[in-house]
């Protein structure tokens, strides 16, 4: 009979003995319950999921730290840091045996490799992985499970993915827990505080199984790509590793060693069959892909495995070599107009370099002079600060207004329009005061600022400039967009450390203390 069938399963799993007990004493009660009855389904539902669940099932770990290396690298280039902190800690794991893991938290913009690291984890350690979203997800119940008396009952994700998982000791992603809503339905972020805690995870409760279930062997590790966005609680029990953006020269590294070898793969393709050429490698990274990872380049040499695939099933030919020339043949005109940003020196024209959650961005700063009374006006979706920036910038040109040959009563006869053009995405932060300083100099003045120059900086009233964060990110889109000057606080001259050194050698930075000296170079 069918309880039978499940008291012989119950016979071969591993688990403790109350848990054992329950599943047992469920068992009775199905027994007793007519075929026939809805309830049957309900309990039965219920000791499936008891019998799967892996209570003390676990893999053994692969300690060896030189294999572990290989397969890190096997999977991905550079992310040294990362890299380094999974063996520091497997290292640990093989001198103590049991260790509360830490929680990592992979950092960084869309496509630098967090999801795929964290996979390549798994692998390195022989642990089983699993990953679930928390993108979206706004409701307690989601992480912990409904009850068993509610309508179509099932247990939270985290107990989903320990079945899934097989192991109790898996690799368990989190990924996108920046991405977490919370609403009147209740905040996920308490339960997943559960989850996180060592001091709580040995025995987590979900709503469904009502058992308390052990994660505590559990290594987690969480992804984002703004780390603000984290619930400061969940934030303090991690440890956070950033990613930052690669540069032209890691990206052709990783298109020739990791992407271009994975795609032709999926595609059943061989080296003879397909080559890109290294300039039109190049070409693809500048022109038609504009991102601080690799997602679209994967996505882009995969387009053009597609085509050769079709046009050697065509039979005309035997193997396709994509070459500079050739390239706009299989994936149209170029999308990105590297280093055309600004084709000639502008008025009122000034690239600002912006740090947002998808890295670092290029960001164009346009003032008009309008007849007018002194008003300022801003537009393209600014955030409070830097319109409070705006003000600080306005206030001290007229402050100094003698100073750049200003007429001293501008203020009285015109107005200032500041516009920040792609009004859909939202920005803010004070580091574009000096940006929009030489802007409006620049537009009051009618001297032309050189195209090639991009800059950061918070400004005081008095001109001092401030320092920024993010300059790395900021550095690296100052490259992508075909800047050669970067001027930035000298405040933040530690940061330069950071820059990887082909950025170095290809851009010119200045660090700049206070507002004569920027304008001096930008004009
Ligand atoms: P998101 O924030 O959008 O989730 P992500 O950081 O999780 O992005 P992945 O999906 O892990 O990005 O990476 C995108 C693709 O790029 C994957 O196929 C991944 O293997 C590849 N990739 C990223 N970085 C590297 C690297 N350093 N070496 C080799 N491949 C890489
Ligand atoms: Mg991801």
């Amino acid at each position: 009979s069918e309880a039978e069938e499940l008291r012989e399963q119950l016979q071969n799993i591993e688990a403790a003995d109350t848990v054992k007990e329950k599943i047992s004493k469920e068992i009775d009660r199905l027994e007793k319950i007519p075929t026939s009855s809805a309830e049957g389904g309900v309990v039965r539902t219920y000791i499936e999921w008891l019998l799967e669940l892996p209570w003390e099932k676990e893999t053994m770990d692969d300690l060896d730290i030189h294999l572990a290396e290989k397969i890190l690298d096997e999977d991905h280039y550079g992310l040294e840091k990362a890299k380094e902190r999974v063996l520091e800690y497997l290292a640990v794991q093989k001198m103590v045996k049991v260790m509360k893991g830490p929680i990592l938290c992979l950092a960084g913009p869309p496509g630098v490799g967090k999801t795929s690291l964290a996979r390549s984890i798994a692998r390195s350690l022989g642990r089983n992985f699993v990953r679930i979203s928390l993108g979206g997800v706004r409701d307690e119940a989601e992480i912990r499970g409904h009850r068993r008396t509610y309508v179509g009952a099932m247990p939270g994700r985290i107990i989903q993915g320990m079945k899934s998982a097989g192991s109790k000791n898996p690799v368990f992603l989190l990924d996108e827990i920046d991405k977490m809503a919370m609403d009147f339905r209740g905040d996920p972020s308490s339960a997943l505080l559960e989850v996180l805690d060592p001091n709580q995870n040995t025995t987590f409760s979900d709503h469904y199984i009502e058992l308390p279930y052990d994660l505590s062997n559990v290594m987690f590790i969480t992804t984002a790509n703004a780390v603000s966005q984290i619930p400061r609680p969940l934030l303090d029990r991690m440890e956070v590793l950033t990613i930052s953006g690669y540069t032209e020269l890691e990206k052709e590294q990783i298109a020739k060693t990791y992407l271009y070898p994975k795609q032709l793969k999926e595609h059943g393709l061989s080296k003879e069959q397909m080559q890109i050429k290294r300039e039109a490698m190049l070409k693809i990274i500048r022109n038609y892909t504009r991102e601080a990872g690799v997602r679209n380049l994967e996505r882009t040499i995969a387009t053009l495995c597609r085509k050769a695939a079709k046009q050697l099933l065509a039979g005309n030919r035997k193997r396709i070599i994509i070459t500079e020339k050739n390239l706009p043949q299989y994936l149209g005109a170029e999308k990105v107009r590297y280093g055309k940003a600004e084709d000639e020196d502008h008025i009122g024209v000034v690239t600002g370099l912006a740090w947002t959650e998808v890295g670092g961005d290029t960001l164009s700063i346009e003032v008009s002079v309008l007849p007018g009374k002194g008003k300022l006006m801003l537009t393209g979706k600014l955030g409070d600060v830097m319109q409070e920036s705006a003000q600080a910038a306005f206030s001290y040109i007229r402050s100094r207004a003698d100073f750049f040959n200003i007429a001293p009563d501008f203020h009285e006869k015109y107005d200032i329009h500041i516009h920040i053009p792609e009004g859909a995405t939202p920005k803010d932060g004070p580091s574009a005061g000096i940006t929009m300083v030489t802007a409006m100099v620049s537009a009051l003045t009618d001297i032309p600022v050189s195209r090639d120059v991009a800059m950061t900086g918070e400004i005081t009233l008095r001109g001092r400039v401030l320092p920024i964060g993010g300059l790395k990110e900021k550095s690296l889109s100052a490259h992508r967009a075909g800047i050669k000057h970067v001027l930035f606080p000298k405040e933040n001259e530690k940061d330069l450390e950071d820059i990887p050194e082909s950025i170095l050698n290809d851009l010119t930075f200045t660090p700049v203390s206070h507002m004569d000296e920027v304008l001096k170079l930008a004009l």
